[in-house]
Protein backbone atom coordinates (compact mmCIF):
# COMPACT_ATOMS: atom_id res chain seq x y z
CA UNK A 1 0.00 0.00 0.00
CA UNK A 2 1.37 3.44 -0.76
CA UNK A 3 1.33 5.86 2.25
CA UNK A 4 1.48 10.12 2.31
CA UNK A 5 2.95 11.64 5.23
CA UNK A 6 0.78 14.24 6.47
CA UNK A 7 2.37 16.90 7.40
CA UNK A 8 2.05 17.95 11.42
CA UNK A 9 -0.05 20.71 12.52
CA UNK A 10 -1.16 23.11 15.14
CA UNK A 11 -5.19 22.14 16.39
CA UNK A 12 -7.38 24.69 17.86
CA UNK A 13 -8.79 23.63 21.61
CA UNK A 14 -11.71 24.83 20.84
CA UNK A 15 -13.32 23.67 23.98
CA UNK A 16 -12.41 22.20 27.63
CA UNK A 17 -15.33 20.80 30.01
CA UNK A 18 -15.50 17.90 32.50
CA UNK A 19 -17.22 15.53 30.84
CA UNK A 20 -16.56 15.20 26.86
CA UNK A 21 -19.58 12.29 25.91
CA UNK A 22 -18.74 11.36 22.09
CA UNK A 23 -22.06 9.91 20.42
CA UNK A 24 -25.42 10.48 21.29
CA UNK A 25 -27.08 7.42 21.27
CA UNK A 26 -28.93 5.62 24.56
CA UNK A 27 -25.63 5.04 26.03
CA UNK A 28 -24.50 8.71 25.56
CA UNK A 29 -27.78 10.48 25.99
CA UNK A 30 -28.12 8.56 29.08
CA UNK A 31 -24.24 9.62 30.42
CA UNK A 32 -24.20 13.27 29.20
CA UNK A 33 -28.07 13.88 31.44
CA UNK A 34 -26.65 12.00 33.80
CA UNK A 35 -23.38 13.68 34.49
CA UNK A 36 -24.61 17.44 33.44
CA UNK A 37 -27.86 16.52 36.57
CA UNK A 38 -24.72 15.83 38.69
CA UNK A 39 -23.36 18.88 38.03
CA UNK A 40 -20.88 18.46 35.49
CA UNK A 41 -19.88 20.96 32.82
CA UNK A 42 -20.95 18.56 29.54
CA UNK A 43 -20.55 18.69 25.89
CA UNK A 44 -21.66 15.99 23.99
CA UNK A 45 -20.66 15.34 20.07
CA UNK A 46 -22.87 13.47 17.33
CA UNK A 47 -21.74 13.23 14.01
CA UNK A 48 -25.82 12.86 13.11
CA UNK A 49 -27.87 16.06 13.44
CA UNK A 50 -30.18 14.25 16.09
CA UNK A 51 -29.60 12.66 19.68
CA UNK A 52 -31.06 9.20 19.73
CA UNK A 53 -28.59 7.17 17.95
CA UNK A 54 -30.22 3.93 16.80
CA UNK A 55 -33.64 4.80 18.73
CA UNK A 56 -33.85 7.45 16.45
CA UNK A 57 -31.40 8.27 13.22
CA UNK A 58 -31.61 4.34 12.96
CA UNK A 59 -35.14 4.42 12.73
CA UNK A 60 -35.61 1.64 15.45
CA UNK A 61 -39.11 0.26 16.03
CA UNK A 62 -39.33 -0.29 19.44
CA UNK A 63 -37.08 -0.16 23.02
CA UNK A 64 -36.66 -3.78 23.49
CA UNK A 65 -36.57 -6.15 26.98
CA UNK A 66 -38.18 -5.54 30.27
CA UNK A 67 -35.27 -3.84 31.61
CA UNK A 68 -36.74 -1.43 34.58
CA UNK A 69 -35.29 2.30 33.76
CA UNK A 70 -36.94 5.10 35.42
CA UNK A 71 -34.87 7.55 32.82
CA UNK A 72 -36.63 5.20 29.81
CA UNK A 73 -40.05 6.17 31.97
CA UNK A 74 -38.89 9.96 32.12
CA UNK A 75 -38.53 10.42 28.07
CA UNK A 76 -42.13 8.58 27.49
CA UNK A 77 -43.85 10.64 30.39
CA UNK A 78 -41.92 13.45 28.53
CA UNK A 79 -42.45 12.58 25.07
CA UNK A 80 -46.31 12.29 25.56
CA UNK A 81 -46.95 15.87 25.44
CA UNK A 82 -45.02 16.41 22.17
CA UNK A 83 -47.01 17.76 19.49
CA UNK A 84 -44.90 16.23 16.77
CA UNK A 85 -46.76 12.73 17.84
CA UNK A 86 -49.94 11.53 16.65
CA UNK A 87 -53.19 13.40 18.06
CA UNK A 88 -53.70 11.29 21.89
CA UNK A 89 -56.79 9.61 20.41
CA UNK A 90 -55.12 8.23 16.65
CA UNK A 91 -54.95 4.31 16.89
CA UNK A 92 -51.36 3.09 17.32
CA UNK A 93 -49.10 0.53 19.53
CA UNK A 94 -48.31 2.20 22.53
CA UNK A 95 -45.65 1.01 24.82
CA UNK A 96 -42.02 2.15 23.69
CA UNK A 97 -42.69 2.11 20.01
CA UNK A 98 -40.44 5.25 18.66
CA UNK A 99 -41.98 7.66 16.80
CA UNK A 100 -38.91 9.03 15.77
CA UNK A 101 -39.40 12.32 15.50
CA UNK A 102 -41.06 13.01 18.21
CA UNK A 103 -38.12 11.03 20.06
CA UNK A 104 -35.54 13.37 18.94
CA UNK A 105 -36.75 16.37 19.94
CA UNK A 106 -37.65 15.12 23.57
CA UNK A 107 -34.04 13.75 24.34
CA UNK A 108 -33.04 17.13 22.83
CA UNK A 109 -34.93 19.41 24.68
CA UNK A 110 -33.74 16.82 27.94
CA UNK A 111 -29.73 17.49 27.29
CA UNK A 112 -30.43 21.31 27.00
CA UNK A 113 -32.58 21.77 29.75
CA UNK A 114 -29.92 19.93 31.86
CA UNK A 115 -27.19 22.32 30.80
CA UNK A 116 -25.49 19.76 28.13
CA UNK A 117 -23.50 21.63 25.15
CA UNK A 118 -24.56 19.58 21.99
CA UNK A 119 -22.61 19.59 18.99
CA UNK A 120 -24.22 17.84 16.10
CA UNK A 121 -22.27 17.37 12.59
CA UNK A 122 -19.09 16.53 14.43
CA UNK A 123 -17.04 13.36 13.80
CA UNK A 124 -14.78 12.41 16.71
CA UNK A 125 -11.82 11.62 14.82
CA UNK A 126 -8.96 10.71 17.32
CA UNK A 127 -7.91 11.09 21.15
CA UNK A 128 -5.60 12.94 22.89
CA UNK A 129 -3.28 10.92 24.78
CA UNK A 130 -0.82 11.27 27.21
CA UNK A 131 1.60 9.01 29.09
CA UNK A 132 -1.80 6.65 29.29
CA UNK A 133 -4.28 9.16 30.25
CA UNK A 134 -7.13 10.39 27.50
CA UNK A 135 -6.89 13.74 27.75
CA UNK A 136 -9.51 14.83 25.32
CA UNK A 137 -10.63 14.23 22.05
CA UNK A 138 -9.74 15.53 17.91
CA UNK A 139 -12.93 16.30 16.10
CA UNK A 140 -13.40 16.98 12.20
CA UNK A 141 -16.23 18.82 11.00
CA UNK A 142 -17.44 21.91 8.54
CA UNK A 143 -15.49 23.64 11.32
CA UNK A 144 -12.27 21.49 10.30
CA UNK A 145 -9.99 19.43 12.40
CA UNK A 146 -9.94 20.83 16.47
CA UNK A 147 -9.60 19.62 19.92
CA UNK A 148 -11.86 19.44 22.89
CA UNK A 149 -9.84 18.80 25.83
CA UNK A 150 -12.29 16.87 28.97
CA UNK A 151 -11.21 15.78 32.61
CA UNK A 152 -13.38 12.46 31.63
CA UNK A 153 -14.02 11.19 28.04
CA UNK A 154 -17.14 9.10 27.90
CA UNK A 155 -16.95 6.68 24.54
CA UNK A 156 -20.40 6.41 23.19
CA UNK A 157 -19.90 5.74 19.81
CA UNK A 158 -20.98 2.27 19.57
CA UNK A 159 -18.21 0.70 17.75
CA UNK A 160 -15.59 2.44 20.26
CA UNK A 161 -13.98 5.48 17.95
CA UNK A 162 -12.65 6.91 20.70
CA UNK A 163 -10.95 3.90 22.82
CA UNK A 164 -9.97 2.46 19.61
CA UNK A 165 -7.66 5.45 18.64
CA UNK A 166 -6.94 6.28 22.11
CA UNK A 167 -5.12 2.56 21.65
CA UNK A 168 -7.58 0.78 24.30
CA UNK A 169 -7.60 -3.10 23.43
CA UNK A 170 -10.43 -4.54 22.29
CA UNK A 171 -11.60 -7.79 20.39
CA UNK A 172 -13.79 -7.33 17.04
CA UNK A 173 -16.75 -9.42 17.00
CA UNK A 174 -16.45 -13.28 17.93
CA UNK A 175 -13.03 -14.03 19.49
CA UNK A 176 -12.92 -17.54 17.46
CA UNK A 177 -13.58 -15.96 13.87
CA UNK A 178 -14.16 -11.88 14.37
CA UNK A 179 -17.21 -12.29 12.74
CA UNK A 180 -19.93 -10.07 13.51
CA UNK A 181 -23.57 -9.63 13.73
CA UNK A 182 -25.50 -8.82 10.70
CA UNK A 183 -26.12 -5.47 9.48
CA UNK A 184 -29.45 -4.11 8.41
CA UNK A 185 -30.97 -0.48 7.37
CA UNK A 186 -34.39 -0.35 9.36
CA UNK A 187 -37.00 1.17 6.93
CA UNK A 188 -40.62 2.16 7.36
CA UNK A 189 -43.21 1.53 4.80
CA UNK A 190 -46.74 3.24 4.51
CA UNK A 191 -50.24 2.38 3.42
CA UNK A 192 -50.55 -0.89 5.30
CA UNK A 193 -53.88 -2.12 6.40
CA UNK A 194 -53.05 -2.61 9.83
CA UNK A 195 -56.84 -4.66 10.59
CA UNK A 196 -55.44 -7.56 8.47
CA UNK A 197 -51.69 -7.17 8.82
CA UNK A 198 -49.71 -9.42 10.69
CA UNK A 199 -46.57 -8.55 12.50
CA UNK A 200 -43.84 -11.03 13.06
CA UNK A 201 -42.01 -9.65 15.90
CA UNK A 202 -38.92 -12.35 16.30
CA UNK A 203 -37.50 -14.82 14.11
CA UNK A 204 -39.78 -17.73 16.32
CA UNK A 205 -43.03 -16.13 15.62
CA UNK A 206 -44.38 -18.34 12.85
CA UNK A 207 -47.64 -17.40 11.34
CA UNK A 208 -49.37 -19.19 8.30
CA UNK A 209 -50.82 -17.24 5.30
CA UNK A 210 -52.78 -18.26 2.21
CA UNK A 211 -49.70 -19.08 0.04
CA UNK A 212 -47.66 -20.66 3.17
CA UNK A 213 -45.99 -19.92 7.15
CA UNK A 214 -44.49 -16.41 6.71
CA UNK A 215 -40.76 -17.59 7.89
CA UNK A 216 -40.73 -20.21 5.31
CA UNK A 217 -41.60 -17.69 2.30
CA UNK A 218 -39.17 -14.95 3.53
CA UNK A 219 -36.66 -17.68 3.34
CA UNK A 220 -37.85 -18.97 -0.19
CA UNK A 221 -38.41 -15.67 -1.80
CA UNK A 222 -36.27 -12.98 -0.21
CA UNK A 223 -31.98 -12.20 -1.19
CA UNK A 224 -30.29 -14.55 0.41
CA UNK A 225 -29.03 -13.23 3.13
CA UNK A 226 -31.94 -11.52 3.68
CA UNK A 227 -34.53 -14.12 4.73
CA UNK A 228 -36.79 -13.43 7.68
CA UNK A 229 -39.46 -11.48 8.61
CA UNK A 230 -39.69 -9.09 11.07
CA UNK A 231 -42.42 -6.58 10.94
CA UNK A 232 -43.43 -3.75 13.72
CA UNK A 233 -46.61 -1.31 14.04
CA UNK A 234 -45.19 2.27 13.74
CA UNK A 235 -46.86 5.07 15.95
CA UNK A 236 -48.43 6.35 12.47
CA UNK A 237 -51.65 4.98 11.01
CA UNK A 238 -51.15 2.10 8.88
CA UNK A 239 -47.44 2.32 8.59
CA UNK A 240 -45.23 -0.56 9.97
CA UNK A 241 -41.32 -0.45 10.71
CA UNK A 242 -39.32 -3.28 9.04
CA UNK A 243 -36.27 -5.13 10.35
CA UNK A 244 -35.94 -7.42 7.32
CA UNK A 245 -32.79 -6.05 5.34
CA UNK A 246 -29.45 -8.44 6.18
CA UNK A 247 -26.14 -8.42 5.55
CA UNK A 248 -23.63 -10.62 6.57
CA UNK A 249 -19.76 -10.39 7.00
CA UNK A 250 -19.64 -6.83 7.43
CA UNK A 251 -16.89 -4.85 9.67
CA UNK A 252 -18.81 -1.89 11.18
CA UNK A 253 -15.16 -0.51 11.07
CA UNK A 254 -14.22 -0.24 7.77
CA UNK A 255 -15.88 2.15 5.15
CA UNK A 256 -15.61 -0.02 2.30
CA UNK A 257 -17.81 -2.45 4.14
CA UNK A 258 -20.26 -0.06 5.46
CA UNK A 259 -21.03 1.57 1.85
CA UNK A 260 -20.88 -1.86 0.65
CA UNK A 261 -23.66 -3.10 3.33
CA UNK A 262 -25.84 0.05 2.12
CA UNK A 263 -25.76 -0.80 -1.83
CA UNK A 264 -26.66 -4.44 -1.11
CA UNK A 265 -29.73 -3.13 1.74
CA UNK A 266 -30.87 -0.80 -0.80
CA UNK A 267 -31.03 -3.31 -3.13
CA UNK A 268 -32.87 -5.37 -1.25
CA UNK A 269 -35.80 -3.08 -0.31
CA UNK A 270 -37.18 -3.35 -3.47
CA UNK A 271 -37.47 -7.32 -2.94
CA UNK A 272 -38.95 -7.18 0.36
CA UNK A 273 -41.46 -4.81 -0.43
CA UNK A 274 -42.57 -6.35 -3.77
CA UNK A 275 -42.52 -9.58 -0.96
CA UNK A 276 -45.37 -7.92 1.25
CA UNK A 277 -47.36 -7.03 -1.33
CA UNK A 278 -47.00 -10.22 -3.13
CA UNK A 279 -47.02 -12.82 0.43
CA UNK A 280 -48.73 -10.71 3.17
CA UNK A 281 -52.48 -9.91 3.68
CA UNK A 282 -52.92 -6.30 4.71
CA UNK A 283 -49.72 -5.44 2.77
CA UNK A 284 -50.69 -5.49 -0.46
CA UNK A 285 -50.87 -1.42 -1.31
CA UNK A 286 -47.81 -0.82 1.01
CA UNK A 287 -44.89 1.33 -0.31
CA UNK A 288 -41.36 3.41 1.11
CA UNK A 289 -42.11 6.41 3.61
CA UNK A 290 -38.17 6.44 4.53
CA UNK A 291 -35.57 4.35 5.54
CA UNK A 292 -32.71 5.20 7.99
CA UNK A 293 -29.78 7.99 7.90
CA UNK A 294 -27.25 4.87 8.76
CA UNK A 295 -27.22 1.13 7.92
CA UNK A 296 -27.66 -0.27 11.77
CA UNK A 297 -24.45 -1.83 13.21
CA UNK A 298 -25.16 -4.66 15.57
CA UNK A 299 -21.52 -5.41 16.42
CA UNK A 300 -17.73 -4.73 16.39
CA UNK A 301 -15.70 -3.61 19.14
CA UNK A 302 -15.86 -5.85 22.66
CA UNK A 303 -13.08 -3.44 24.70
CA UNK A 304 -10.74 -4.97 27.60
CA UNK A 305 -12.24 -3.29 30.67
CA UNK A 306 -11.60 -4.36 34.59
CA UNK A 307 -14.22 -7.17 34.07
CA UNK A 308 -15.91 -9.10 31.36
CA UNK A 309 -19.60 -9.57 31.63
CA UNK A 310 -20.44 -13.07 30.66
CA UNK A 311 -23.53 -15.14 29.68
CA UNK A 312 -24.03 -17.44 32.97
CA UNK A 313 -23.62 -13.60 34.84
CA UNK A 314 -27.26 -12.85 32.51
CA UNK A 315 -28.69 -16.54 32.90
CA UNK A 316 -27.82 -16.06 36.83
CA UNK A 317 -29.06 -12.71 37.32
CA UNK A 318 -26.65 -11.84 39.17
CA UNK A 319 -26.34 -8.40 41.43
CA UNK A 320 -22.50 -7.13 41.51
CA UNK A 321 -21.43 -5.18 44.58
CA UNK A 322 -19.99 -2.73 42.19
CA UNK A 323 -23.50 -2.30 40.33
CA UNK A 324 -24.12 1.00 38.20
CA UNK A 325 -26.81 -0.54 36.09
CA UNK A 326 -29.30 -2.97 37.33
CA UNK A 327 -32.79 -4.72 36.75
CA UNK A 328 -31.64 -5.25 33.04
CA UNK A 329 -33.97 -8.13 31.06
CA UNK A 330 -33.95 -9.70 27.60
CA UNK A 331 -33.13 -12.43 25.43
CA UNK A 332 -29.59 -13.83 23.51
CA UNK A 333 -30.56 -12.26 20.28
CA UNK A 334 -27.66 -13.37 18.42
CA UNK A 335 -28.40 -12.71 14.29
CA UNK A 336 -27.07 -15.53 12.35
CA UNK A 337 -23.66 -14.55 10.97
CA UNK A 338 -23.91 -16.49 7.75
CA UNK A 339 -27.30 -15.88 6.50
CA UNK A 340 -30.64 -14.64 7.87
CA UNK A 341 -32.74 -15.97 11.30
CA UNK A 342 -31.46 -16.78 14.62
CA UNK A 343 -27.72 -17.98 15.30
CA UNK A 344 -27.48 -21.38 16.48
CA UNK A 345 -26.31 -19.81 20.22
CA UNK A 346 -29.26 -17.34 20.23
CA UNK A 347 -32.54 -18.11 22.48
CA UNK A 348 -35.62 -15.70 21.94
CA UNK A 349 -38.89 -17.34 22.99
CA UNK A 350 -37.49 -20.32 24.83
CA UNK A 351 -34.75 -17.98 26.95
CA UNK A 352 -34.75 -18.02 30.34
CA UNK A 353 -32.96 -16.44 33.39
CA UNK A 354 -33.20 -16.26 37.24
CA UNK A 355 -34.33 -12.82 37.39
CA UNK A 356 -32.86 -9.38 36.24
CA UNK A 357 -29.23 -8.76 35.76
CA UNK A 358 -26.91 -6.00 37.06
CA UNK A 359 -23.74 -4.17 35.10
CA UNK A 360 -20.76 -4.01 37.41
CA UNK A 361 -18.93 -0.50 36.54
CA UNK A 362 -16.07 -3.04 35.37
CA UNK A 363 -16.97 -3.32 32.71
CA UNK A 364 -16.71 0.08 31.44
CA UNK A 365 -13.48 0.72 33.04
CA UNK A 366 -11.01 0.34 30.21
CA UNK A 367 -8.22 -2.22 31.64
CA UNK A 368 -4.88 0.21 30.74
CA UNK A 369 -6.25 3.65 29.55
CA UNK A 370 -7.33 6.44 32.40
CA UNK A 371 -9.44 9.03 31.42
CA UNK A 372 -11.98 7.03 29.66
CA UNK A 373 -15.06 5.47 30.59
CA UNK A 374 -16.73 3.12 27.80
CA UNK A 375 -21.12 3.50 27.01
CA UNK A 376 -23.28 1.49 25.67
CA UNK A 377 -22.71 -1.61 23.19
CA UNK A 378 -18.95 -1.37 23.34
CA UNK A 379 -18.36 -2.31 27.22
CA UNK A 380 -16.89 -5.37 27.93
CA UNK A 381 -18.70 -8.55 27.57
CA UNK A 382 -18.63 -11.61 25.57
CA UNK A 383 -20.27 -12.07 21.77
CA UNK A 384 -23.40 -13.86 23.84
CA UNK A 385 -23.71 -11.19 26.69
CA UNK A 386 -23.21 -8.71 24.54
CA UNK A 387 -26.13 -10.08 22.29
CA UNK A 388 -28.77 -9.29 25.47
CA UNK A 389 -27.15 -5.81 26.69
CA UNK A 390 -26.76 -4.25 23.18
CA UNK A 391 -30.39 -3.16 23.16
CA UNK A 392 -31.21 0.37 24.05
CA UNK A 393 -32.68 0.25 27.45
CA UNK A 394 -29.78 -1.34 28.88
CA UNK A 395 -27.40 0.58 27.26
CA UNK A 396 -29.52 3.98 28.31
CA UNK A 397 -28.88 2.50 31.87
CA UNK A 398 -25.51 1.77 31.12
CA UNK A 399 -25.02 5.20 30.40
CA UNK A 400 -26.42 7.08 32.88
CA UNK A 401 -24.43 4.93 35.47
CA UNK A 402 -21.45 6.11 34.00
CA UNK A 403 -22.22 9.47 33.52
CA UNK A 404 -22.89 9.55 37.39
CA UNK A 405 -19.36 8.15 37.75
CA UNK A 406 -17.85 10.87 35.45
CA UNK A 407 -19.07 13.40 37.54
CA UNK A 408 -17.82 11.96 40.58
CA UNK A 409 -14.75 11.54 39.32
CA UNK A 410 -14.54 14.98 38.32
CA UNK A 411 -15.65 16.30 41.52
CA UNK A 412 -13.39 14.74 43.36
CA UNK A 413 -10.29 15.21 41.52
CA UNK A 414 -9.93 11.09 40.77
CA UNK A 415 -9.12 8.88 38.34
CA UNK A 416 -12.58 7.20 37.07
CA UNK A 417 -10.82 3.93 38.21
CA UNK A 418 -10.65 4.74 42.21
CA UNK A 419 -14.46 6.35 41.96
CA UNK A 420 -16.29 4.60 45.11
CA UNK A 421 -18.80 2.98 43.39
CA UNK A 422 -21.42 3.31 46.51
CA UNK A 423 -21.28 6.75 45.79
CA UNK A 424 -22.58 6.53 42.48
CA UNK A 425 -24.97 3.58 43.43
CA UNK A 426 -26.30 6.41 46.18
CA UNK A 427 -26.97 8.91 43.59
CA UNK A 428 -28.55 6.67 41.01
CA UNK A 429 -30.94 5.49 43.52
CA UNK A 430 -31.88 8.99 44.42
CA UNK A 431 -32.21 9.16 40.75
CA UNK A 432 -35.34 6.12 41.16
CA UNK A 433 -32.54 3.26 40.11
CA UNK A 434 -33.28 0.00 42.39
CA UNK A 435 -30.70 -2.39 42.72
C1 LIG B 1 -30.78 -3.24 12.96
C2 LIG B 1 -30.81 -3.18 14.45
C3 LIG B 1 -31.98 -3.51 15.11
C4 LIG B 1 -32.06 -3.37 16.49
N1 LIG B 1 -33.26 -3.60 17.13
C5 LIG B 1 -33.40 -3.21 18.41
C6 LIG B 1 -34.69 -3.19 19.01
O1 LIG B 1 -35.69 -3.52 18.40
N2 LIG B 1 -34.75 -2.79 20.31
C7 LIG B 1 -33.67 -2.41 21.03
O2 LIG B 1 -33.82 -2.03 22.19
N3 LIG B 1 -32.43 -2.45 20.48
C8 LIG B 1 -32.28 -2.82 19.19
N4 LIG B 1 -31.05 -2.83 18.60
C9 LIG B 1 -29.84 -2.59 19.41
C10 LIG B 1 -29.62 -1.12 19.73
O3 LIG B 1 -30.23 -0.27 18.79
C11 LIG B 1 -28.14 -0.72 19.84
O4 LIG B 1 -27.35 -1.78 20.30
C12 LIG B 1 -28.05 0.46 20.79
O5 LIG B 1 -28.67 1.59 20.18
C13 LIG B 1 -26.63 0.78 21.18
O6 LIG B 1 -26.62 2.01 21.87
P1 LIG B 1 -25.33 2.92 21.85
O7 LIG B 1 -25.72 4.23 22.43
O8 LIG B 1 -24.20 2.15 22.43
O9 LIG B 1 -25.00 3.08 20.29
P2 LIG B 1 -25.80 3.78 19.10
O10 LIG B 1 -27.26 3.74 19.30
O11 LIG B 1 -25.26 3.16 17.85
O12 LIG B 1 -25.32 5.29 19.17
C14 LIG B 1 -24.01 5.68 18.84
C15 LIG B 1 -24.04 7.15 18.43
O13 LIG B 1 -22.71 7.61 18.25
C16 LIG B 1 -22.60 8.31 17.03
N5 LIG B 1 -21.22 8.12 16.57
C17 LIG B 1 -20.64 6.97 16.18
N6 LIG B 1 -19.35 7.16 15.91
C18 LIG B 1 -19.10 8.47 16.12
C19 LIG B 1 -17.95 9.27 16.02
N7 LIG B 1 -16.76 8.75 15.67
N8 LIG B 1 -18.06 10.60 16.30
C20 LIG B 1 -19.24 11.14 16.69
N9 LIG B 1 -20.38 10.42 16.81
C21 LIG B 1 -20.30 9.09 16.55
C22 LIG B 1 -23.64 7.67 16.12
O14 LIG B 1 -24.02 8.57 15.10
C23 LIG B 1 -24.76 7.38 17.12
O15 LIG B 1 -25.65 8.46 17.24
C24 LIG B 1 -30.93 -2.96 17.22
C25 LIG B 1 -29.74 -2.67 16.56
C26 LIG B 1 -29.67 -2.76 15.20
C27 LIG B 1 -28.41 -2.40 14.50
Amino acid sequence: MKFYREPARKLPVVAEVDVLVAGGGPAGFGAALAAAREGAKTMLLESDNCIGGMATAGMMSHWSGNTESPLLDEIYSRQKSSVLLPPPDTEGPGGYTISHEAQKSTLLEMLLEAGVTVQFHTFVAGAVVEDDVVKGVIIESKSGREVILARVVVDATGDGDVAARAGAEFVLGRPEDGQCQPVTLMFRIGNVDWARAVFPGSFETLIDLPKGEIQALGRAHLPFPAGHVLLYRAPLPGEVCVNMTNVTEIDGTDVRDLTRAEIVCRRQMDRIIAFLREFVPGYEKCYAVTCASNVGVRETRHFKALYQLTAEDIVEARLFDDWIATRNFFNFDIHNVKGAGLDEHGVQHKFQAKGKYSIPYRCCVPVRLDGLLLSGRNIDGTHKAHSNFRVMPICLNIGQGVGVAAAIAVKEGIRVRDVDVRKVQQRLEAAGVRP
